[in-house]
């Protein structure tokens, strides 16, 4: 199995489907764009939860339409309280079917996805990591080549983040799966992204 990517308008996020289990890792900015990319691959009706790293508008915009169709949304607690006190442009107000705080463990046929809060890009990003495979999916806490989440918007935090990517660091990754730009093949990157924001964030 491999997630098959799309890179979603209107800035190019990352979405995620992992078409044998009926799992999105999330859903891009465009539901349009988003549903007739998933009838290439499988039916809307086949997918059962979709996964919201965080809820910025280029990551989670597609999820209401979605959630119509009955589909389970999964986001971490924090980021639905934010967005609730916050008003801001940059957040979409998801309401999840099922609210994480970090830890829960989601068992499909093949594959499992473990849930880590990372706050920092935002209060509620949450990373998921397939133990078996190594996957990594980071959203935008980490990209590739030891890129990562800004934290000069609405609810980011720079040492937040740094703890995040001390965590994650410690993680043995074989993909790594962002919310932006290319799919990376190593921890190599994470580490990386680590050791460059402790050094440039304060
Ligand atoms: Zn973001």
């Amino acid at each position: 199995m491999t997630p098959v990517r799309f890179v979603t308008p209107p800035i190019a996020a990352n979405a995620y489907l992992l078409k044998e289990e009926g799992v999105l890792v999330d859903v891009g900015g465009d539901a349009a764009f988003l549903l007739k990319a998933i009838e290439k691959y499988t039916s809307v009706k086949e997918l059962k939860y979709a996964f919201l790293t965080h809820s910025h508008y280029d990551h989670a915009k597609a999820a209401d339409i979605l959630q119509r169709a009955g589909i389970k949304l999964v986001m971490h607690l924090k980021e639905y309280e934010f967005a609730l006190r916050n008003v801001s442009p940059l957040y979409v107000p998801v309401n999840p079917d099922i609210a994480v705080e970090g830890g829960e463990v989601f068992e499909f046929d093949e594959i499992v996805l473990e849930v880590i809060h990372t706050p920092g890009h935002t209060p509620g990003s949450i990373c998921l990591y397939e133990p078996e495979r190594r996957w990594l999916f980071s959203g935008d806490t980490v990209f590739a080549y030891g890129g990562f989440g800004r934290v000069d918007f609405p609810g980011g935090d720079a040492r937040s983040l740094i703890e995040s990517l001390k965590k994650l660091s410690e993680l043995k990754v074989r993909k790594l799966y962002p919310g932006h730009e290319d799919v990376a093949e190593d921890g190599e990157h994470v580490k990386k992204a680590y050791e460059i924001a402790k050094s440039i964030l304060h």
